[in-house]
């Protein structure tokens, strides 16, 4: 199964092998998604996982006990369907397919199931068109 994260960084962790461990002791495949993390300061990082639902429990317990803070529903991308004119640039850049735009309509679609909330169409949009909507229980 797949499972996207926001993995916060404090200082001290920023120099683990994250992606390798996961791969060899979790045997978890991870696909960063979007990264800011410079040396030695702290920096978020959103993945996806891949892997046994088990390995993929293990793994997140391992994460936060090295000092990692884990945001599991940071939220949900929104669509503003009043300032959206349909042009497609986003559909470009959604590394899920969550964001379509096809014949013969050429009206764009969201798919909401598909979505990683990776927030990497959000500064795409020319239009201001799609937001992230915190999760009130966040
Ligand atoms: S946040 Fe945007 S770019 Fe990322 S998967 Fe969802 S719709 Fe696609
Ligand atoms: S980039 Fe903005 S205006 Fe263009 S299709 Fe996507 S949401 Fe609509």
């Amino acid at each position: 199964m797949k499972r996207r994260l926001t993995l916060h960084f404090p200082r001290d962790a920023v120099h683990l092998p994250i992606t390798y461990r996961l791969a060899v002791d979790f045997d978890i495949a991870a696909k960063i998604l979007r990264a800011q993390i410079a040396p030695n300061q702290s920096g978020t990082m959103v993945v996806e996982l891949s892997g046994d639902i088990d390995e993929l429990e293990a793994a997140e317990a391992w994460l936060e006990a090295q000092g990692l803070a884990l945001n599991r529903a940071p939220g949900q991308i929104v669509i503003d369907r009043e300032r959206c004119v349909d042009c497609g640039i986003c559909t470009s850049v959604c590394p899920s397919g969550a964001l379509s735009c096809s014949a013969p309509a050429w009206q764009l679609a969201f798919d909401a199931q598909r979505c990683l909330v990776c927030e990497q169409c959000i500064p795409s949009c020319p239009l201001a068109a799609i937001a992230l909507v915190l999760d009130p229980n966040q």
